[in-house]
């Protein structure tokens, strides 16, 4: 399957591609040449566990999904300025899942294209620019996004925050400003939605403007695997929503179905979004996404009189697939799979969180985890450090795994939705062996593992 030694592929990469461009685990970078359900194979046939790979939704090259895209790539591919069914079955099936409200799409072909979709529909709809978005929340690549994502906007090198962007606190309870050491659990959500109050009013008395939009993930994945407290978007929507704003759900990673309770994380907080906005798992690998929105929206966005075409946007072949996707999660039941196999799995994190001081927290929801990895419980200290060792290490042991968050010390787990029990025995026995290797090691010191990170990011 390979074309060429995996020296000779890294040699041309460096030659032709950009270095912005980054690989994972950069001394020694995965080839990987297939892919079936939860594994990666190598150019040696090496089989990686793949536990962060949350846009091989319901399996790397699932056989439907490719049978469905082969299909009808061999039978007709156009724009969706003609009349086609698979577009508007596509539609259907996914306003079916959506509350009410939430009655109309727009296809695109990637989050970051949703993610500014939605906030042109935003703009137009309150006739307003300032935005709220999470601290540490990616929202995509765009410029207009790159603008709101604090993830990478604050970087060294990163352009900074624009003036129309207003940073809430990220309402992590484990260590973020109101946290369970310092404020009783039932008053940290209030806390934190008084904070996104402030910014409303600042902006309401600096600039006497309203919001625009309020932006958020409603399990915050770049941001740590946070889990928000109860109530939080409740409250916070009410906010946004007095101050004109509309509430703007980013389902891009955690939506089709990851909490495995609902097929959005929004349900979790018993809110209605004014736009959602999905994508990755949508194509299980395949480049299709859309904006799902309200008439009223969807409306004032028409009244402009200006088309909104997209090329690829709604094309049969990427609802094909999308309609694909949607069956393998049903025909399969894999939210079942993700409820019974995440609890489970962080069940026997929790294990491993009594036996080792650097595991400081343990959290999620269905195939949605996060260890974070701390000095000692006590302190809650980040350590990002033993973090990517971990990371390293499991790699050596054929588990691919990330680490994100504030401080780049939170291990993330949200692998295909056919992660089984016996991958999660596999994943923490062999997490078990690299944790007691850590504590009887003196390798933080030696190597600490940052020149080798799978985060991008991390070595800026
Ligand atoms: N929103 C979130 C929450 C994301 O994690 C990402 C990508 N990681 C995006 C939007 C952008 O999606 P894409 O890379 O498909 O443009």
């Amino acid at each position: 399957m390979e074309k060429m030694s995996k020296g000779d592929t890294l040699a041309m990469r460096n030659k032709y591609i950009g270095k912005s461009c980054q690989l994972f685990f950069r001394q020694d970078p995965l080839k990987v040449v297939r892919a079936q359900g939860q594994y990666m194979y190598d150019e040696k046939d090496k089989a990686y566990l793949d536990c962060i790979n949350n846009v091989a939704h319901v399996g790397h090259c699932h056989p439907k999904v490719v049978e469905a895209g082969c299909k009808q790539m061999k039978l007709l591919y156009t724009n969706n300025r003609y009349l086609h069914d698979n577009i508007v079955i596509c539609a259907k099936r996914l306003i079916e899942t959506m509350p009410k409200d939430l009655n109309t799409c727009f296809f695109v072909n990637s989050g970051s294209e949703a993610n500014d979709l939605a906030i042109r529909l935003a703009q137009i709809h309150t006739g307003n620019k300032d935005i709220i978005a999470f601290e540490g929340a990616y929202h995509g690549h765009l410029t207009s996004l790159i603008d709101i994502s604090h993830y990478k906007f604050s970087l060294p090198g990163g352009t900074g925050q624009k003036d129309h962007v207003h940073l809430a606190s990220l309402p992590d309870t484990y260590r973020g400003k109101y946290n369970t050491l310092e404020y009783k659990e039932e008053d940290i959500s209030h806390l934190y939605a008084q904070d996104v109050k402030e910014i409303c009013q600042t902006v309401k008395n600096e600039k006497n403007a309203g919001i625009c939009a309020f932006i958020h993930e409603s399990l915050v994945s770049c941001g740590g695997q946070v889990i928000l407290p109860r109530n939080y978007l409740k409250e916070t929507y009410q906010h946004v929503r007095n101050h004109g704003g509309v509430c703007i759900a980013d389902e891009v990673q955690v939506g089709f179905g990851r909490t495995g309770k609902h097929w959005w994380a929004f349900e979790l907080q018993n809110v209605v979004p004014d736009i959602v906005t999905i994508g990755k798992p949508m194509g299980n690998g395949h480049p299709v996404a859309a904006v799902i929105t309200t008439k009223r929206i969807a409306e004032s966005f028409e009244a402009t009189g200006v088309e909104y075409f997209n090329t690829y946007g709604g094309n049969p072949v990427s609802c094909a697939i999308a309609n694909a996707v949607m069956d393998v999660i049903e025909d399969e039941r894999l939210m079942e799979n993700a409820c019974i196999v995440g609890e489970y799995l962080k069940k026997r994190c929790m294990k491993l969180k009594g036996k080792y001081s650097v595991i400081g927290d343990v959290r999620g929801i269905g195939l949605f985890l996060g260890i974070e990895i701390v000095e000692n419980k006590t302190n809650r200290k980040p350590n990002p450090e033993a973090a990517t060792l971990i990371h390293k290490w499991m790699k050596e042991h054929h588990i691919l795994l990330s680490v994100d968050g504030l401080e780049k010390n939170v291990i993330k787990i949200k692998p295909p939705m056919v992660f089984s029990e016996e991958n999660a025995d596999e994943v923490v026995s062999t997490l078990d062996r690299v944790l007691a290797r850590l504590e009887g090691s003196d390798d933080l010191s030696k190597d600490n593992g940052f020149a080798d990170s799978g985060c991008p990011e991390m070595n800026k």
